[in-house]
C-alpha cells in the first residue's frame, strides 16, 4: 500500500470515529435530499430540462474552442481582459501578478472551487496579500484553517456549536465580546465583520457558475449576496473559471438556472443570480470595478475532451451527487483528501491530479447509482468510476491483493460450473457461522467490513442452486 493510500485510510478511520461530524452530516443530508425531491415534484418539466441541459453542454463541449473564442471577443468588446491558463500554477500566477501590479493589499473572495483547485489563497498570502473569504461557509472554513468539505456548502461538516466557538475565538479580539450561538446571531456577526472587509477591499475575486458567449458575461448564483459585494465594490474584479463553464446564450442560461438551484438546495431559484460583463462604463456610473479580468483555467480539462471522460465536463457543480452519496454522507468531504469530494470529485480528481496520488478515490464508492440518477446533466458517474478502476487495473496501480482477487474471480466466472462448486463451500461455512444469530460478526479476510457492520447470514446454498430448486418445485 502506498503512502497516499495509507493516509486516505487514516482519514477515513478518523472521520468514521468523529461523532460531531456524524451529527453535522446527518443534519445536512436529509435537508438537501428532501428539499430537492420536493422541488422536482413541483416542477413537472424538470426531466425535460435535464435533457436539455445535457444536450447544451454536449453541444458546447463539441465546439468548445469556438464558444471560448466568441466569449473572449465579447469580453474584450466590453472593456475587459481575458487570460488563458494551462495549469493551476499558471492560473494562480496570473492572478497574483494582477494583484501585485495593482498594489493590492486586501482581497475579498466569493466562493470559487476553481480557486481552491489552483491553490490561490496560499499563493496570494505568500505575496503578503490578505485574502478574505466572504461566503459564510467559506469564511467559517477559512477561520478554522480548513478546506471546504462540500462544493456548495463548504462548512457542512461543522456543528453550530463548533461555529459558535470559532467565531468567539476569532471575533473577540475585534470587539465582539459575546459568544453567539443562535443561527441568526451567527449570521449577523459574520455580516458585521465582513462589511468592513468589503469596503476596504482592493480587488474582488469570484468564480463563475456560467460564462455566456453571446454577451461575454460571467454568472454567479448565490444565496448570500456576497458575490455582488465582492464583484462591484473593489476597483478591480477578477473572475476565475474553468474553460468548461462557457454556454452559448442567455436563453441557454435559463435552462441551467431551472435545474441548478433545484438540484443543489431544492430551491426554485437561488436568492441572487448576477451577471457581470465588464468594467464600469466610462464616466457613466460611479460604481463598479475600473478593471475586469477573466482567467480561464484549463488544468487538465482539454485533455478530457474527446476522451471517455468528456461527460464529466458537463458538471455544473450543484452538489446533488454528494448529497445522495452514502460514502460521502458517512465520511464527509475532508476524508477524500481532494478539493472536489464525493462522486464528482472521485471522477475529476484523478483526471486533473493524476492517478498515482488518487488511487483510492474511484474505489471509495458502492456504485449504487444514486449519484447518476440525481445528476441534473446526466453524468454517468458510476460508469466513469468503473473506467478509472479499469485504468488502475491496467496500470497496475491498485494493490496486488485486490488485483489477485479479481484475477481469481475472472478465472472462476468464465467457468460457471467450477465457479458454483468453489462457491458452495464458503457459502455453507458462512451459513454455519451465522445461522444461530442470523448475522456474522467476523469473517476471515473481511475484518474491515465486519468491524463496522454485521454481515447477514446467507442461505446454506448458493443462489443458483436455490433458484434451480425453486424452479423445479414450481414446474412440478
Ligand atoms: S456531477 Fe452532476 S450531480 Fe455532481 S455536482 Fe456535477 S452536476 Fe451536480
Amino acid at each position: 500500500m502506498n503512502a497516499a493510500s495509507t493516509e486516505f485510510r487514516r482519514r477515513v478511520r478518523m472521520a468514521l470515529a468523529d461523532d460531531q461530524l456524524k451529527q453535522a452530516m446527518n443534519r445536512a443530508k436529509g435537508g438537501f435530499v428532501l428539499k430537492r425531491q420536493k422541488a422536482i415534484a413541483e416542477f413537472p418539466e424538470f426531466h425535460q430540462m435535464r435533457d436539455a441541459a445535457r444536450d447544451i453542454k454536449d453541444h458546447v463541449l463539441t465546439n468548445l474552442d469556438l464558444y471560448l473564442e466568441i466569449y473572449e471577443k465579447k469580453v474584450l468588446e466590453n472593456g475587459g481582459e481575458v487570460h488563458w491558463a494551462r495549469t493551476a500554477e499558471e492560473a494562480s500566477s496570473i492572478v497574483e501578478d494582477l494583484c501585485s501590479k495593482s498594489g493590492a493589499r486586501k482581497i475579498t473572495k466569493g466562493k470559487s472551487m476553481v480557486s481552491e483547485e489552483i491553490n490561490l489563497n496560499e499563493k496570494l498570502e505568500k505575496s503578503g496579500i490578505q485574502v478574505i473569504e466572504t461566503d459564510l461557509g467559506e469564511y467559517i472554513v477559512q477561520l478554522a484553517s480548513e478546506k471546504p468539505s462540500h462544493i456548495i456548502a463548504p462548512a457542512v461538516h461543522k456543528t453550530r456549536d463548533q461555529i459558535s466557538k470559532l467565531f468567539y475565538q476569532h471575533h473577540k479580539p475585534l470587539g465582539y465580546a459575546n459568544c453567539v450561538s443562535e443561527r441568526k446571531d451567527i449570521v449577523q456577526q459574520a455580516r458585521s465583520v465582513l462589511r468592513n472587509h468589503f469596503v476596504e477591499s482592493d480587488i474582488g475575486i469570484t468564480g463563475a457558475n456560467f460564462l455566456i458567449a453571446e454577451t461575454g458575461s460571467s454568472v454567479i448564483v448565490t444565496n448570500e449576496g456576497n458575490g455582488d459585494l465582492t464583484s462591484t465594490l473593489p476597483r478591480m474584479q477578477i473572475v476565475v473559471a474553468g474553460i468548461e463553464k462557457v454556454i452559448p446564450s442567455l436563453e441557454d442560461l435559463s435552462v441551467f438556472l431551472r435545474v441548478l438551484a433545484r438540484s443543489a438546495t431544492g430551491q426554485e431559484m437561488s436568492a441572487y443570480t448576477s451577471l457581470y460583463s465588464g468594467p464600469r462604463a466610462d464616466n457613466t456610473y460611479e460604481e463598479g470595478p475600473e478593471q475586469y479580468h477573466v482567467v480561464l483555467v484549463d488544468n487538465g480539462r482539454s485533455s478530457m475532451l474527446g476522451s471517455e471522460y468528456q461527460s464529466m465536463l458537463r458538471c455544473i457543480r450543484c452538489g446533488a451527487c454528494l448529497n445522495h452519496c452514502t460514502v460521502y454522507n458517512a465520511i464527509g468531504g475532508h476524508a477524500y483528501g481532494s478539493i472536489y469530494p464525493g462522486p464528482m470529485g472521485s471522477v475529476l480528481t484523478p483526471l486533473i491530479g493524476g492517478y498515482e496520488n488518487n488511487v483510492d478515490l474511484p474505489n471509495a464508492c458502492t456504485l449504487n447509482g444514486l449519484c447518476k440518477t440525481s445528476c441534473p446533466v446526466h453524468i454517468p458517474l458510476p460508469d466513469l468510476l468503473r473506467q478509472h478502476r479499469t485504468q488502475q487495473q491496467r496500470r497496475k496501480l491498485s494493490p496486488f491483493t485486490g488485483r489477485l482477487i479479481f484475477m481469481i474471480w475472472v478465472y472462476l466466472v468464465r467457468r460457471p460450473h467450477f465457479y458454483q462448486i468453489v462457491l458452495a463451500l464458503p457459502i455453507w461455512l458462512l451459513n454455519r457461522l451465522g445461522r444461530q444469530r442470523g448475522v456474522i460478526k467476523w469473517i476471515p479476510l473481511a475484518g474491515g467490513w465486519t468491524s463496522s457492520r454485521d454481515f447477514p447470514c446467507p442461505s446454506a446454498r448458493t443462489f443458483q442452486r436455490e433458484w434451480r430448486n425453486q424452479m423445479r418445485q414450481f414446474n412440478d
